[in-house]
């Protein structure tokens, strides 16, 4: 009932010419050396190709190098691309940073304006968003987006890592080409690193085409824990979204909290998106501003006792990070400003746990650092 794990990074031939053969399409369906193909990290492929309704699917050693390899595969120097500004950190960064050294430019637009995107496409390679912005959970207008980018005939490029498949499948809504960081709900349990790209046969092969030759391959186990990890997703992803709605609503109700950001509370700028394209849920992750700003905050983690203070998101325990001094220490002050993320910025992923105890261990924190 498990899955094999195949860990062989080279098969070997009867004869030459079947070598040969088998060598002169290092995109064929046979298995030569593991960099080009392996059966363990195709089966992973092919379930998350599969659930997010794409023809196929490439995994990498990372979501970031599989958000790197898709923008190298579709773009060279002297492309500029759009992207919201509303982003993960390590993305924001390959983006203003990173792949102007390689002569490819960024124009960030606004996720909550859809409209003003498209008078930034003339002469683009693809658009890129978020289902779900980190850290503010900005949900972004994927019918919206890709119709703009439909109108300008790019690609509209989505990072799904923080909605999975469960909440949205961005393809059905236009999307051309999905991104993951497998290391976040898919894999689910804080123990794999990993990314893959879910597109059409014909982009697949530009990415492919790129990525064999850079080589950041998914590992065969990763790929495995992968497989393992899709057969909770769905109840992991449900279960994961009403703790988060539960915690939500109570750090709205406490008066030690600024603001709360999280796309299925009533009120929240979000709501009429979860609504419409993640039927009514809200992810894992939800953002909250501590009274008090920067040392609150500091002095409000360092309180908690079940709630982790640790990077990353999606698997089993909840986690937090102070986006300001952790995820998203590649931002400005005015740059932090821009994309909506305070001092006192805490972004908090929900786990497994009873949600009440999550409460429990937030409040007696809040209580302590006061
Ligand atoms: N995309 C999003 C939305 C993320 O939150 C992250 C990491 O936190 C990444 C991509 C990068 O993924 P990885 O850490 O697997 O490279």
């Amino acid at each position: 009932m498990s899955p094999p794990l195949d860990l062989s990074t080279t098969y070997e031939f009867d004869d030459t010419e079947e070598f040969a053969e088998a060598s002169k399409s290092k995109y064929g369906d046979g298995y030569v050396y593991s960099r080009w193909a392996n059966p363990t990290v195709d089966a992973l492929e092919a379930a998350v190709a599969d659930l997010e309704g794409a023809e196929g699917a490439e995994a990498f050693s990372s979501g970031m190098a599989a958000i790197a390899g898709t923008f190298l595969a579709l773009c060279e120097a002297g492309d500029r691309i759009v992207a919201v500004r509303q982003l993960y950190g390590g993305t924001y960064s390959l983006l203003s940073e990173m792949l102007p050294r390689y002569g490819i430019e960024t124009t960030f637009v606004d996720v909550a304006d859809p409209s003003a995107v498209s008078g930034v496409l003339d002469g683009a390679k693809l658009l890129y968003c978020e289902t779900i912005g980190n850290p503010r959970v900005q949900v972004a207008d994927l019918p919206a987006m890709a119709e703009v980018a439909k109108s300008a005939g790019i690609p509209l490029v989505v990072d799904n890592t923080f909605a999975t498949p469960i909440l949205a499948r961005p393809i059905e809504h236009g999307a051309s080409i999905v991104v993951h960081s497998a290391t976040k709900y898919i894999g689910g349990h804080h123990d794999l690193l990993g990314g893959i790209v879910c597109t059409s046969k014909e982009w697949l092969e530009q990415i492919r085409h790129l990525t064999l030759e850079l080589g950041p391959t998914l590992s065969p186990f990763n790929a495995w824990l992968g497989l393992r990890g899709m057969t909770t997703l769905a109840l992991r992803v449900e279960r994961i979204c009403a703790n988060a709605r539960a915690v939500a609503e109570a750090l709205e109700a406490n008066p030690e909290v600024n603001a709360i950001h999280y796309p299925a509370l009533d009120g929240d700028p979000s709501k009429h998106l979860a609504d419409r394209l993640l039927g009514g849920r809200g992810g894992g992750v939800l953002g909250f501003d501590v009274a008090g700003g920067r040392e609150r905050a500091a002095a409000f983690q360092g309180h908690l006792q079940l709630v982790e203070r640790a990077a990353s998101l999606g698997g089993i325990r909840s986690l937090i990070v102070h986006a300001a001094s952790v995820t998203h220490t590649q931002l400005s002050s005015e740059e932090l400003e821009a994309a909506g993320i305070s001092e006192g910025f805490c972004r908090l992923a929900v786990g497994l746990e009873d949600p009440e105890d999550v409460v429990d261990d937030l409040e007696r924190a809040l209580k302590l650092s006061a």
